[in-house]
């Protein structure tokens, strides 16, 4: 099984990259970010606290977000391979991804990063913003995003 990384900073593409790569590859695809509104919109008790972190452009905390993922991955258990959008987003969470895939007989195959300059990605994602509603994708949080993204990814 191929289990791929795409990596990269906030408005940087890991979405849309993730997507061509499931129509041409036939991946599953885990985006923690998804996952997570889909928790915010159930209205589930891991949604009402990751709504906190989002709303203010930090991080959910490791052990929330690492235990969340062990079980999203099992899900796709079959599947020809997974593309990790947005997982690891820190040192911890790259350790815990390895042994979730070490424990499962399993190993990062690839990475890819997406590297694009700081006003691009205010611009994508200010007018991602406009279109979309995304409520964390407003001037403000995403210059918070942008900074915990250099300090902790
Ligand atoms: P973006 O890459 O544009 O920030 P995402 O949808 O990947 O968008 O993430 C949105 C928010 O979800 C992040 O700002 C963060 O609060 C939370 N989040 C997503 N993935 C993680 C992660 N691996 N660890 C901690 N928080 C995360």
């Amino acid at each position: 099984m191929d289990n791929i990384v795409i990596f990269g900073a906030p408005g940087s593409g890991k979405g849309t990259y993730s997507a061509a790569l499931v129509e041409h590859f036939g991946y599953a695809h885990i985006s923690t970010g998804d996952v997570l509104r889909g928790e915010i919109k159930a209205d589930t008790e891991l949604g009402r606290i990751a709504k906190g972190y989002m709303d203010q452009g930090q991080l959910i905390p490791d052990e929330l977000i690492i235990d969340m993922l062990a079980n999203v991955y099992d899900s796709k258990k079959g599947s020809k391979g997974v593309i990790f959008d947005g997982f690891p987003r820190t040192i911890a969470q790259a350790e815990a991804l390895k042994a979730l895939l070490n424990s499962r007989g399993q190993d990062v195959t690839a990475m890819i990063e997406l590297d694009v300059p700081e006003e691009e990605l205010m611009d994508r994602l200010l007018k991602r913003g406009q279109l979309s509603g995304r409520a964390d994708d407003n001037e403000e949080t995403i210059k918070k995003r942008l900074v915990v993204y250099n300090e902790q990814t």
